[in-house]
């Protein structure tokens, strides 16, 4: 399978985030929460205008599941899903709203104070991921695919099964080092610290799947 490369901005921002200090980690859950619930949002509006679709709010929800042995931290929606296509065009470049503010504001700051102030996107995920899959089915989509990446060198897309339309982000948790501890992304108490302090506002429902060991 081929390996695609990332555009030359988005190598650019990928390295910052791996690169950021440690303080502003924890974001990354903010970013694919509201990822989430923006793909939610857009659902939820195409079940409403649609009468011939059923409308469930209950289906509606962002999970996260932890499974501290495997280091995987999952996070989940019943979004809208991507096609191949656009999990190609929207995971692949560097061109959307927040990433454009922060461009902008790129010259003349602090590259580190940026992080923390702006929505920084998906690519956050790789401030505390290994690697990342994104398995996602498009509403409408008859496939599944599956997307992935370690980082720079580029990602990888393939077919992949999944049954309901939304998105799994698979995080694939880094080992800790001496002085760097990644662990703590997979603690129930710090993830729903992270939660209340960030996404407290979105209005879906948060469920959390814990495994300890
Ligand atoms: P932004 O949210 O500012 O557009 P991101 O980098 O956070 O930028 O996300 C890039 C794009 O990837 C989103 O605009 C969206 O199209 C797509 N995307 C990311 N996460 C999801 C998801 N969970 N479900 C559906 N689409 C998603
Ligand atoms: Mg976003």
């Amino acid at each position: 399978m081929a390996t695609k490369q990332f555009k030359a901005e988005s190598k650019r921002l990928l390295d910052l985030m791996i690169n950021s200090i440690y303080t502003h980690r924890e974001i990354f859950l903010r970013e694919l929460i509201s990822n989430a619930s923006d793909a939610l949002d857009k659902i939820y509006y195409k079940t409403l205008m649609d009468e011939s679709l059923s409308f469930d709010k209950e289906s509606f929800y962002i999970k996260i599941t932890a499974d501290k042995q495997n280091r995987i931290l999952k996070i989940s929606d019943t979004g809208i899903g991507m096609s191949r296509e656009e999990l190609d065009d929207n995971l692949g470049i560097i061109a959307k709203s927040g990433s454009l503010n922060f461009k902008k504001d790129m010259e003349n700051q602090d590259e580190i104070d940026i992080i923390g102030q702006f929505g920084v996107g998906f690519y956050s995920a790789f401030m505390v991921s290994e690697v990342v899959t994104v398995i996602s089915k498009a509403f409408g989509g008859e496939e599944a695919f599956k997307w992935e990446s370690r980082g720079v060198e580029g990602y990888t897309i393939e077919p992949v099964a999944k049954e309901t339309v939304g998105t799994d982000i698979i995080l694939k948790i880094k080992e800790d080092t001496e002085d760097e501890n990644y662990s703590e992304f997979l603690e129930e108490y710090r993830l729903r610290g992270i939660i209340k302090k960030y996404s407290d506002f979105i209005r879906y429902p948060i469920k959390m799947d814990v495994t300890l060991r």
